[in-house]
């Protein structure tokens, strides 16, 4: 695991203190793979130039209200004001897209390049800046992830951030439709926008 402090004050936290809050609110293997997307987008971000302790936070935080319960969700999108279209959807969207403005209220966090990230780290979309796009797919190709398209994954994001967003993209889709689950409008953007138009 990587050791070092943040330096630019952009949350109220030390990088040790963040770990102690993500470690206390998820279970351990949750929190394995939290270490691991931290670690991917680190070395993402070296690699495209994403300032590094951004990658980190939002890496860190990223799942943080994965293990709420759906009670808790709905309450935050009526108490936040969201868009009650939000409702029809579940724990996948709701983690990121309603745990951002959770993050923001109970953390005291108001980066909005890493609010933004963590909000759409599941879906996507088609205005993803280079922190948005290395969180997305260190989530991906973190070392715990074992399903069989992460080798490809991990070499494509190795030499080409947005081929690795498209290939990412298309197989989560290809996934979800043959489980016959809804497609977040945000996700379709993001395929049309990223890999309708790229041989990946
Ligand atoms: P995780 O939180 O580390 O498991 O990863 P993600 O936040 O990327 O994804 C959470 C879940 O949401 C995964 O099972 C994805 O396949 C799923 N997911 C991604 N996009 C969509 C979508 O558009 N609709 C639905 N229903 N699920 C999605
Ligand atoms: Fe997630
Ligand atoms: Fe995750």
């Amino acid at each position: 695991m990587c050791e070092f402090d943040y330096q630019l004050n952009l949350i109220p936290l030390t990088r040790q203190e963040l770990l102690s809050t993500v470690c206390e609110k998820v279970s351990k293997k949750r929190f394995k793979h939290i270490l691991g997307v931290e670690q991917a987008a680190i070395e993402l971000a070296k690699r495209y130039e994403v300032s590094i302790e951004k990658a980190s936070i939002a890496a860190l935080l990223h799942d943080y209200c994965k293990e709420l319960s759906d009670e808790q969700f709905r309450q935050a999108i009526v108490d936040y004001r969201l868009d009650s279209e939000l409702l029809d959807w579940n724990n996948n969207i709701w983690h990121g897209m309603v745990g951002r403005f959770i993050i923001e209220d109970v953390l005291d966090i108001h980066d909005v390049e890493i609010l933004h990230a963590i909000e759409i780290h599941t879906t996507g979309s088609n205005q993803m800046n280079l922190l948005d796009k290395v969180l997305y797919v260190a989530d991906y190709i973190e070392a715990g992830r074992s399903f069989p398209a992460v080798e490809a994954a991990r070499l494509i994001a190795a030499s080409n951030l947005d081929a690795a967003v498209a290939y990412e993209t298309s197989q989560t889709l290809l996934h979800l439709i043959r489980q016959n689950v809804p497609i977040h409008p945000l996700t379709l953007q993001t395929y049309n926008h990223f890999c309708a138009n790229m041989l990946v």
